[in-house]
């Protein structure tokens, strides 16, 4: 008896409506419309999770997520209460469980570069490294004009409003603390209570820095609207639409930059130098490292494996987006550098040269375009031949020359 009251209070408690049903808005974050949710029906936050994830067994009740981790991406399985729940909220809020689906957060299984993981919002891939999840930023003005957070501001290539033309806010100007509206659980109050809707901005100057921000701002947030990766003829020596942006910002923050912490506006301009000035910009790179790794050579160039000189530049140049040359603009300029380094080599008189560093299995499966079980296929039909007899992944044994000859003839 106590259990069908039980099942029939549950039921109706999940067909409740709220009395204030907020507008989702499209580039909207999940964290935005529940914490809108929630403050406009005066629910505290921990009873609407669990009203959110209540048609579930109420053994599950226990591990109802925190409002923090209530995202997603978050979770490792696909069918757990978080996502149940979202219908059930949807209901509740008088809307069609796709729209509020829609603003979901997923973990994606496109990989960037040496298997970085991403995460998808609508059909626009964002890589894990790029999206700021505890401290992020506001524009004052935007909260002004709607009180709510924009997915663009959870972007790090993200530093400025595209609509009113200022930086936008990192800190609170009251406090001073980094600005975080998931763990304040409050979109426009600080902790501190300092309305960031009042905070004055700082403009951007004109100049062509500026430029490029409000660019990339621009096709983030119209990218984020539309649910496409769309073009912008500004970047199109680097491929023109955002999801190729990101894969350049990706291989800018994992190689060029090598995973150091630099402060975000110096990175933001170690970018905005390195792509407007491509492929130039690259090339004076490589060529930086080549130099210095043949002064400092230990052995001879034959013995020595390409990454003891370029780290992992081939491993790193993977999966932006694909490794096809004609996709990959990034994996194809360091293939044309190399094959004309190897060339002005041969004019030249030295003896350690660049074609005879060594590439593993791994690198030699990324020039060829194919898997690393066909490079073992190519050896054992005789196609590749070997520095030596170690056979192990990882270690370097293909000629970089014979190698790159072969991909320059159009093998594949
Ligand atoms: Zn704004
Ligand atoms: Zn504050």
């Amino acid at each position: 008896m106590v259990r069908v009251v039980y099942q029939w209070l549950k039921v109706m408690l999940n067909q409740l409506a709220f009395l204030s049903k907020p507008k989702l808005n499209s580039d909207e974050t999940l964290e935005s419309y529940i914490l809108r949710v929630s403050i406009s029906n005066a629910i505290p936050m921990q009873q609407l999770m669990q009203l959110i994830c209540f048609d579930n067994q109420e053994e599950i009740v226990g591990s109802i997520p925190a409002f923090e981790y209530f995202n997603l991406f978050h979770s490792k399985t696909v069918n757990d209460n978080r996502y149940n729940g979202l219908t059930s909220l949807s209901h509740r809020l008088g809307m069609n469980s796709r729209s509020l689906r829609a603003v979901v957060i997923q973990r994606s299984s496109k990989k960037y570069s040496n298997n970085l993981a991403s995460l998808s919002y609508k059909r626009i891939n964002i890589p894990l490294l790029l999206f700021r999840k505890k401290l992020i930023p506001v524009c004052p003005r935007c909260l002004n004009d709607s009180e709510y957070i924009r997915l663009s501001w959870h972007i790090d290539l993200v530093k400025c409003c595209n609509e009113h033309k200022n930086y936008l806010l990192h800190y609170c100007p009251q406090c001073k603390s980094g600005l975080s509206y998931i763990s304040r659980q409050n979109i426009s109050l600080c902790s501190c209570g300092y309305d960031l809707k009042n905070a004055a901005i700082t403009s951007l100057p004109s100049n062509d820095y500026s430029d490029f921000l409000l660019r990339i701002s621009s096709l983030v947030s119209s990218s984020i609207k539309s649910g496409k990766s769309l073009p912008n003829k500004y970047f199109s020596s680097v491929g023109g639409d955002l999801h190729r942006i990101l894969s350049f910002a990706v291989f800018f923050y994992s190689y060029i930059n090598e995973k150091k912490h630099v402060e975000e506006d110096r990175l933001a301009k170690f970018f905005y130098y390195f792509i407007t000035d491509w492929p130039e910009s690259f090339k004076r790179y490589l060529s930086e490292r080549k130099k210095k790794g043949f002064v400092h050579l230990i052995k001879c160039s034959n013995k020595t494996g390409f990454n003891e000189i370029f780290g992992t530049l081939l491993l790193d140049a993977q999966n932006l987006p694909d490794n096809s040359i004609g996709n990959n603009i990034i994996l194809s300029e360091i293939l044309s550098f190399l094959s004309e380094e190897i060339e002005k080599d041969r004019q030249g008189k030295g003896r350690n040269k660049l074609s005879n560093l060594l590439l593993t299995r791994q690198e030699a499966a990324i020039v060829l375009g194919v898997s690393i079980n066909y490079v073992s296929k190519l050896t054992a039909e005789g196609y590749l031949s070997l520095a030596h007899k170690k056979l192990e992944a990882y270690i370097p044994i293909y000629s970089l020359g014979e190698v790159l000859a072969i991909s320059n003839g159009n093998f594949r």
